[in-house]
């Protein structure tokens, strides 16, 4: 049997993907790429969210299925109104939406460690940890310099939904403290990047079984894909094979039997249970 991997977490909805965004969509479903998850950010793009949504799953099987999952990002927080909250709890009421991401804490700007802004990030996070669970729905979580904080506001309200601690930049005691909690832990094309430790400590240490992986195209894009004279490359959802590949290396397993592995822990996590592969 062919690949088959699930992306948990792109932005393949914003507009670096608007000109080539068919072709980039059918060589990803060529390499592998089965699922992907649209992931919101901002209320203001929730309509192309939607719109990128459904443009692929009109498309049948030449290109990935898609999933939405809506939210209010952390880093934006100067940007959400109080109002956001309630059209994101409109949206889960009308769209099918696998699961509320991207929510968490982000202090790694100076302006986000303001005790008034990093107030509101922490708001912004338990108002959709609590819608989270009054619609059943896992989360998808963006955590930079903030796990501790992150896992004390998830402990704080018991919460049981899981999900996946997307892009995973912690150390070995935080994955094992978010794996309790019922989280996957994401890994991105950093696990292509041998000098990411503490990274790869994380994967030895929590193993296949905890782990799920996406490309959170367009940013980081797996070392063999950057362009040496670029700033940055842009990251596709097709990348998401080499990101298979070094994990593989990593935990020294078959890719197919990893692949299988990854993607049965990304559909049991996100309750798609009908497409477990035996
Ligand atoms: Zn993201």
């Amino acid at each position: 049997m062919s690949l088959q991997l699930f992306d948990t977490h792109t932005h393949f909805d914003v507009p670096e993907f608007d000109e080539d965004r068919q072709i980039l969509a059918e060589q990803a479903k060529q390499s592998g790429v089965n699922a992907l998850i649209l992931i919101g950010f901002l209320r203001e793009r929730f309509n192309d969210l939607l719109h990128t949504h459904e443009w692929l799953n009109n498309q049948g099987n030449i290109v990935p299925t898609s999933h939405l999952a809506p939210g209010l990002h952390p880093f934006y927080i100067e940007q959400h109104r109080p109002e956001d909250l309630d059209i994101l709890e409109q949206f889960l009421q009308t769209h099918e939406c696998i699961a509320i991401g991207e929510i968490g804490l982000d202090t790694f700007l100076k302006q986000h460690k303001v005790p008034e802004v990093y107030e509101k990030q922490k708001d912004y996070f338990l108002k959709q940890l609590l819608l989270a669970d009054q619609y059943d729905k896992p989360v998808l979580l963006h955590i930079r310099k903030s796990h501790a904080d992150v896992l004390q506001q998830l402990k704080k309200i018991k919460f049981k939904q899981g999900g996946i601690a997307h892009a995973f930049s912690g150390g070995v005691e935080e994955a094992k403290a978010f794996v309790k909690l019922g989280f996957k832990i994401g890994i991105t094309g950093q696990v292509t990047n041998p000098n990411a430790k503490k990274l790869h400590q994380v994967i030895q240490t929590v193993g296949a079984e905890n782990l799920v992986i996406e490309t959170d195209c367009p940013d980081m894009a797996p070392l063999c894909c950057q362009v040496s004279d670029a700033t940055r490359t842009r990251n596709t959802p097709e990348n998401l094979y080499y990101v298979l590949e070094a994990l593989a290396q990593a935990l020294n397993i078959d890719k197919d039997i990893l692949a299988k592995l990854l993607w049965n822990n990304s559909v049991q996590t996100l309750r798609l249970n009908t497409l477990t592969i035996v």
